[in-house]
């Protein structure tokens, strides 16, 4: 057990890791508040795929030598095929003849 000075709020506390820097206490807090930011500023999608096709998704990406993360992928992937349907689709009324 190692005795550690918490560097948020000054407390001493007990840890079996000699590198932690903050307390339970300030831990929590700061999860908290990085799961308010995300939930104030993102709006969260559950998207379930076929087994095995995540793992496709990253041999795809790694086959190209793309680094992206899944959430970059999607992010994208929505992007682009918004645009594609919008080229297909919409503006239709506006059309010249
Ligand atoms: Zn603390």
């Amino acid at each position: 057990m190692y005795k550690i000075v918490c560097k948020k709020c000054g407390k001493e506390f007990d840890s079996s890791r000699a590198n932690r820097t903050t307390c339970d206490d300030c831990k929590v807090a700061r999860n908290q508040m990085n799961m308010n930011f995300r939930n104030s500023a993102y709006d969260r999608v559950e998207v379930y795929l076929q087994k095995g096709q995540k793992e496709e998704i990253k041999a795809f990406l790694s086959e190209l030598d793309i680094s992206m993360s899944m959430n970059e992928f999607f992010r994208n992937a929505v992007t682009a095929y918004m645009e594609k349907l919008y080229n297909e689709h919409g503006n239709s009324d506006t059309t010249e003849e």
